[in-house]
């Protein structure tokens, strides 16, 4: 019986697999396509018939890319040119997929695992610059395949944060990640990622009190439930992130601890400009003579010098650091040395504590910090 839905969302399941019917009656060859519909706050999986190049009648923001088994992906991918094996010769690699629905790439992960593949992710936001790409890199260090997610997640912004305006530039972003020799990118379509009702979240209840989680309330909150999203997504071995969100490695990190994610954890250096300021998608906000005061982070985090074996009080450190910005113009959110895996304030600094700053340079907040 024909049932009529007007659904949430649709998604496709494993579109590698759907199955070739000829309709004999009609002498046309259809598809079934398993997908899995949203509506009404569940969610089902069901088969919907596709006559060859016929998309289903779906809302327009809904429509999803059909295609026939085998088909290749229509996007523009051309094959990564900059491999060479050891004899110099170009290595034909796979081009690089963009995929927007959560199962394709849970699909793709099996079958690099079935094949023995090891996976390396990273996730970003997007608005790509050279510090996510040194992540691309130790990812493929670590792992047979890559897959870069780009997602601006909605729940890890406050109501007055830069949601909204955060920059965004898809296309280049999708090149870069070509020229980087990326396998996968996710590039989830926002109402595909949370359902209209979720209710479970992942709330780390510890490191988050503190620094970057104080200044922003829920923050974390967001980030541990899509990156939690994510993993299971991805189905990586491994996951890389940046130092320069070092709060928010340690908390991912006790979130792969304590709730049993079967995945390693690697945090990657900070990259800088030339002058040091650490690189960041948000350095787009900045105006020239912000940009040269920017730089009052790094030289903060710099005139600490290094940290002895002697022990040194933190607190007149502290009061150094505050010094500077306040010679650059820019206005302290916090200012903290502590404890790497406690993230608790230190008073007496050792080698391997963390300095960090948070502070605004006009109306943008940038951050930094630096293991002692
Ligand atoms: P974002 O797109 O800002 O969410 O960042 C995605 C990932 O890139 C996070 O793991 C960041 O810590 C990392 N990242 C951002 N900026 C840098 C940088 N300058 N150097 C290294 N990693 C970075």
């Amino acid at each position: 019986m024909l049932k009529s839905y007007q659904p949430d969302s649709l998604i496709p399941l494993f579109p590698h697999s759907c199955h070739e019917v000829l309709d004999r009656g009609r002498e046309e060859k259809i598809y079934l396509y398993p997908v899995r519909v949203f509506y009404e706050a569940r969610s089902e999986i069901m088969k919907i018939i596709v006559k060859h190049n016929h998309q289903p009648e779906l809302p327009p923001e809904k429509k999803i890319i059909l295609r026939k088994p085998g088909e290749p992906q229509q996007e523009k991918d051309a094959p990564h040119k900059g491999l060479k094996g050891v004899d110099g010769e170009s290595l034909q690699k796979e081009p690089m997929r963009v995929m927007h629905f959560a199962c394709e790439v849970t699909e793709w992960a099996r079958e690099q695992h079935r094949a023995g593949k090891r996976v390396g992710f990273v996730p970003t936001m997007g608005f790509l610059h050279a510090g996510h790409l040194s992540l691309v890199q130790e990812a493929r260090k670590n792992a047979d395949v890559v897959c870069l997610s780009i997602f601006v997640n909605p729940t890890q912004f406050g109501p007055n944060e830069d949601f909204g305006s955060y920059p965004r530039d898809e296309e280049r972003d999708l090149q870069l990640c070509r020229d980087e020799g990326v396998d996968v990118v996710f590039l989830p379509r926002p109402d595909a990622m949370y359902a209209k009702d979720a209710s479970v979240f992942v709330d780390e209840s510890k490191l988050q009190h503190g620094l970057c989680g104080t200044r922003r309330p829920g923050h974390f909150k967001g980030v541990c439930t899509v990156v939690a999203k994510l993993f299971n997504i991805v189905q990586a071995d491994v996951a890389v992130f940046g130092q320069k969100d070092f709060q928010q490695v340690a908390i991912i990190r006790r979130m792969v601890r304590d709730l049993d994610f079967p995945i390693e954890i690697i945090m990657a250096p900070i990259l800088r400009e030339p002058d040091g300021l650490a690189m960041s998608s948000r350095n787009v906000y900045l105006s020239s003579t912000e940009r040269e005061n920017a730089v009052g982070m790094s030289r903060a985090l710099k005139s600490l010098g290094s940290v002895g074996a002697g022990h040194s009080a933190a607190d007149p450190l502290r009061e150094q650091m505050r010094s500077v910005l306040e010679r650059y113009g820019l206005v302290e959110d916090y200012v903290a040395i502590v404890d790497a895996d406690t993230l608790l304030p230190v008073s007496n600094v050792e080698p391997g504590n963390v300095a960090l700053i948070a502070a605004f340079c006009g109306k943008t907040r940038l951050i930094d910090n630096r293991i002692l």
